[in-house]
C-alpha cells in the first residue's frame, strides 16, 4: 500500500531519446535510464524523414522487461510523429494522401511497440488559411483514427511560426472537435511553444484554467517541458535549456509540480550543449543533468559547465 502511494506521487519526467535501427526500443529505453528518468520520448526514425524500418520484436520484448524491472510505466512512454507529415496543407493531393498514409504506418507501429500516445505537429496551411487548415487536419486524423480502439494522437501546441496552425487552443479545439472518435485524440502542451503563441507562463495557472475552459484538462495527455530563447509572443520556436530562457526556471517548475498535471508526463527537448573540441563543434546531451535539477527545486546557473566537464 505504502509503495503504491509512493509511486503515485512521483514526477514523471524524462526527454527525447534516440531510437536506433541495431537497438530499437532497448536502447531507447536504455538511453532513459542513463539520464534516470522515468519515461521517454522517441521518433521511430528520423525526425525529418519518412525512412522507417520493420520493429524489431525481440528488441522490443527486451525493451518492455528492462521497463518493468525499472518502474517506467509505458503508459507515460510517447513517440512523436516526423514533423514533415502535414495534414494541414491539401493542395498537393499526392503529399496530403502520403502524410496520411504515413501517419496510419506510425501508428501501426507504436501499436507493435505497446505504446499508447503518439505527438503530432497539426500542420501548416501554407496559404489557405486556418481555417482551411483545420478542416484538413480533421478530415485527414478522421482517416487515419478509423475505429474506437487504437494509439492516442496527441496533437501539439505550435508555436505560431509560418502558418503553422494549433497556435491556440481554440484553433486545437476546432480540430479535436471534428475527429469522430473522441476517446482516440488528446493534446501535447509544449511550454516554449505556448510561451512563443503569447501564453504568459509568469501565469500559469491562468493558462492552465484558459486550457481547461476551452479543450478540457481531461484532454492534455503530454506536456513538453522547453525553456524558450525568445519573450513570449514572438512565434519563433527556438527551445533553450531549463531555467537558461525567457521563461525561467522557477516558473518552469510550476508547470512541472502542479498539482493537476501530476499524472501527465512531462518530456524534455531542450538543446543539446556544444563544446569546443579544438577544432570540432561536439554537442551533448543535457537532460541527466536537468532532470536532476529539476528534482532537487534548485536553479543551477553552472549547470551547462557541468555538463561539458561531465561528458569530458
Ligand atoms: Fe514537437
Ligand atoms: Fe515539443
Ligand atoms: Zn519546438
Amino acid at each position: 500500500m505504502m509503495l503504491l502511494v509512493i509511486k503515485m506521487n512521483e514526477l514523471i519526467i524524462g526527454s527525447h531519446v534516440s531510437y536506433t535501427n541495431a537497438e530499437g526500443l532497448a536502447g531507447s529505453v536504455k538511453e532513459a535510464l542513463g539520464y534516470e528518468a522515468n519515461t521517454f520520448m522517441f521518433y521511430t526514425g528520423a525526425p525529418q524523414n519518412t525512412l522507417r524500418s520493420a520493429i524489431d520484436m525481440e528488441l522490443t520484448k527486451e525493451a518492455h522487461e528492462l521497463m518493468k524491472q525499472n518502474n517506467i510505466d509505458i503508459k507515460n512512454v510517447i513517440i512523436h510523429a516526423p514533423y514533415i507529415i502535414n495534414l494541414a496543407n491539401n493542395k498537393d493531393m499526392d503529399k496530403y494522401h502520403f502524410s496520411i498514409n504515413f501517419l496510419k504506418q506510425e501508428l501501426k507501429r507504436s501499436t507493435m511497440l505497446g505504446i499508447d500516445k503518439v505527438v503530432l505537429h497539426p500542420g501548416s496551411h501554407v496559404g489557405l488559411g486556418a481555417d482551411e487548415g483545420i478542416k484538413n487536419i480533421s478530415t485527414a486524423l478522421n482517416e487515419v483514427l478509423d475505429e474506437e480502439d487504437g494509439p492516442i494522437i496527441c496533437l501539439e501546441t505550435m508555436a505560431g511560426k509560418g502558418t503553422e496552425v494549433g497556435r491556440t487552443f481554440e484553433e486545437l479545439d476546432e480540430i479535436i472537435k471534428g475527429i469522430n472518435y473522441q476517446s482516440r485524440v488528446m493534446v501535447c502542451l509544449d511550454t516554449c511553444h505556448i510561451s512563443d503563441a503569447g501564453y504568459d507562463l509568469e501565469n500559469f495557472d491562468k493558462v492552465l484554467e484558459e486550457f481547461d475552459a476551452v479543450i478540457g484538462l481531461n484532454k492534455l495527455g503530454c506536456v513538453h517541458i522547453n525553456d524558450s530563447k525568445n519573450v513570449c509572443g514572438t512565434h519563433k520556436d527556438r527551445h533553450e535549456n531549463i531555467g537558461f530562457g525567457e521563461i525561467g526556471f522557477d516558473n518552469l517548475l510550476k508547470v512541472i509540480y502542479h498539482d493537476k498535471l501530476k499524472e501527465v508526463p512531462k518530456i524534455l527537448e531542450t538543446p543539446y550543449v556544444s563544446v569546443k573540441d579544438g577544432g570540432k563543434d561536439r554537442t551533448y546531451p543535457p537532460y541527466k543533468q536537468e532532470i536532476a535539477m529539476i528534482r532537487a527545486k534548485k536553479f543551477d546557473e553552472n549547470l551547462l559547465e557541468d555538463i561539458r566537464n561531465y561528458y569530458k
